[in-house]
């Protein structure tokens, strides 16, 4: 499947939102402040046209949100 889209695709990086195959061009980094501490955070990953509804999902429920490029979050650090 490497290679199908005709651009570089991480191994196995999805969309997370439920039944969506796209391949991931977003990251959105996010924290529940009720339940996770300040060091935890959640990596949802979304694809092109999926990255507005998580971010909405989220911030509709006054989650800190962070969004990022996929391939920004694949560099090392
Ligand atoms: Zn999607």
């Amino acid at each position: 499947m490497i290679g199908v889209l005709g651009h570089s695709v991480a191994s196995g990086a999805r969309c997370s939102r439920a039944g969506c195959i796209a391949p991931a061009a977003w990251a959105i980094l996010w924290r529940n402040p009720k339940i996770h501490s300040k060091d935890r955070q959640k990596t949802w990953l979304a694809c092109v046209e999926h990255r507005e509804y998580l971010e909405e999902f989220l911030s509709a429920r006054s989650f800190p949100l962070r969004v990022v490029r996929f391939d920004e979050l694949e560099q090392p650090s």
